[in-house]
């Protein structure tokens, strides 16, 4: 089995406070604390996959405070990954922010879990009045008639995407959050994804406030640090500090394993 490279490509960046960012009441919560937004790419010699494809340019333009660096479609291309190229697409849960370019990957089959699928679509997801922001209806659309095709893996739970790249249940951000799992030649790599925006939410043990489950963050702490080997090999699924603890490629681009 081959080892994958592993990038982390930021796309768009927003300023923000520390206040938005953690659950509860803290005197710093007025500090600025920016926002990064990524998608990010494993490449083996005989497998791409796509993890998140972030925000589409048409969405950005109404998203405000957003500044969008570049489609993440074109900041593939520019690696030399086309989209209608790319095998596997995994979508870590359904926030706009994660699927807005899931349509442009033409041949891909993509990765979701049941529990994320059934939160949306089940019988109360009409009441998730509060949350249903966060949903893209047109790319929900798009993901249901790509599984009526026969185009995508509803994983329930644990589940290899291709050999060497895993999905796994973890709750808590969503009720289908999923964080992967890839294996390189530095070792087991995790993509936390919103399981743990930053590296704040994991190392200091203080979940993110938009959660669907206060004890399932907290689990899914526990799984990231137990599929990774050390916490060196975390990716932390918002924080512009990726591209700090990370050697670059380019200004925008960290390589999380070459
Ligand atoms: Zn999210
Ligand atoms: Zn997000």
């Amino acid at each position: 089995m081959t080892d994958f490279r592993v990038y982390a490509i930021r796309y768009a960046e927003r300023d923000a406070r520390r206040g938005e960012h953690f659950h509860g009441y803290d005197s710093r919560g007025g500090e600025p604390h920016p926002t990064a937004y990524y998608v990010w790419l494993a490449v083996g010699d005989e497998h791409t996959v796509v993890i998140d494809t972030g925000i589409s340019r048409a969405r950005a333009e109404r998203a405000e405070g957003l500044r969008y660096l570049a489609s993440p479609v074109e900041a593939l291309a520019r690696l030399g990954v086309t989209a209608d190229s790319v095998g596997h697409v995994v979508l870590t849960h359904l926030h706009y922010d994660h699927t807005g370019t899931a349509r442009e990957f033409t041949a891909a089959r993509y990765v979701l879990q049941q529990a994320e699928l059934d939160y949306w679509t089940g019988p109360w997801a009409r009441r998730i009045a509060g949350e249903r922001w966060l949903l893209n209806e047109e790319d929900l659309a798009h993901l249901q008639a790509a599984r009526a095709d026969g185009r995508m893996l509803v994983a329930d739970g644990d589940a290899c995407v291709v050999p060497g790249v895993s999905v796994h249940l973890v709750g808590g951000h969503t009720a289908g959050m999923q964080v992967v799992c890839v294996r390189t030649a530095r070792g087991h790599v995790v993509l936390a994804s919103d399981a743990s925006h930053f590296y704040d939410n994991i190392e200091g043990d203080r979940p993110f406030p938009i959660l669907h489950s206060m004890t399932g963050m907290y689990g899914a702490f526990d799984r990231i640090k137990e599929l990774a080997d050390g916490p060196h090999l975390v990716v932390a699924g918002h924080d512009p500090e990726v591209l700090d603890r990370f050697p670059l490629l380019e200004p925008d681009v960290a390589v999380i394993a070459g």
